[in-house]
């Protein structure tokens, strides 16, 4: 059974979302501050974890980037009424991988999961052998010149979803709906954001991700 941890501190909301997400057969866990949120997210495993922004004790955004920097690999969604753009990309990039703006409702939090859980790797491990990377694909991890390289589960996705479209161009809206599911207000922006981040921490690998002006992007294997 799928396990979700929901972090909120407004108990109304935090039981209906256990409830609504328990009669779809979810096995739910929940904290009412940010830092009984954290303990218990470290301690267990969940395949999703929701976090409200505003949370006494330690704020929602806090927690991603905790999580993230203790190799937590769960998915990461951030709940909240706060919807400026910039708040958003703030958000994924702590590490979040989805942004529920408040008020949502139960089916929409449910169509969410279900997608990301799709997404989840397999349990049998196959490893990708390009080059001097190594791809894990059932532990999601990523070996360059067999150093671990620490990935967010967006930009794993990306990665792969890049290699299996290498040498041909894809488009940033391509891409959004590939990773991201939802429409952002098709701010692409999310994708640069991502592309450069992979590019920095693949810097030494023997791809390149190179930029086509006004379109999007290619994955090309370098020349030995
Ligand atoms: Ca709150």
């Amino acid at each position: 059974m799928s396990k979700v941890l929901i972090i909120e501190d407004e108990e109304s909301i935090r039981r209906l979302m256990r409830y609504d997400l328990q009669s779809v057969g979810y096995e739910v866990d929940s904290a009412s501050d940010g830092e009984a949120g954290l303990e218990l997210a470290l301690s267990n495993t969940y395949e999703v974890i929701l976090i409200d922004w505003m949370l006494p004790k330690k704020d929602g955004l806090s927690i991603i980037r905790d999580l993230r920097s203790n190799k937590i690999k769960s998915i990461l969604i951030m709940i909240t009424a706060k919807d400026e753009e910039a708040d958003i990309l703030e958000s994924f990039e702590a590490g979040a991988d989805d942004y529920i703006i408040k008020p949502f409702s139960p089916r929409q939090l449910q169509a969410r999961i279900k997608a990301h859980m799709r997404r989840l790797p397999s349990t049998t491990s196959t490893i990708l052998k390009l080059g001097n990377l190594s791809i894990d694909r059932g532990l999601y991890e990523v070996f360059l010149d067999d150093e671990l390289v620490s990935l967010t589960k967006k930009e794993y996705e990306l990665f792969l979803y890049l290699i299996e479209n290498k040498n041909h161009v894809l488009s940033r809206e391509q891409i959004l709906n590939e990773i991201w599911n939802f429409d952002y207000d098709g701010d692409t922006r999310i994708v640069d954001v991502h592309i450069f981040k992979l590019r920095n921490k693949l810097e030494s690998s023997s791809f390149t991700i190179d930029s086509i002006r006004g379109i999007g992007y290619v994955l090309k294997i370098c020349a030995d």
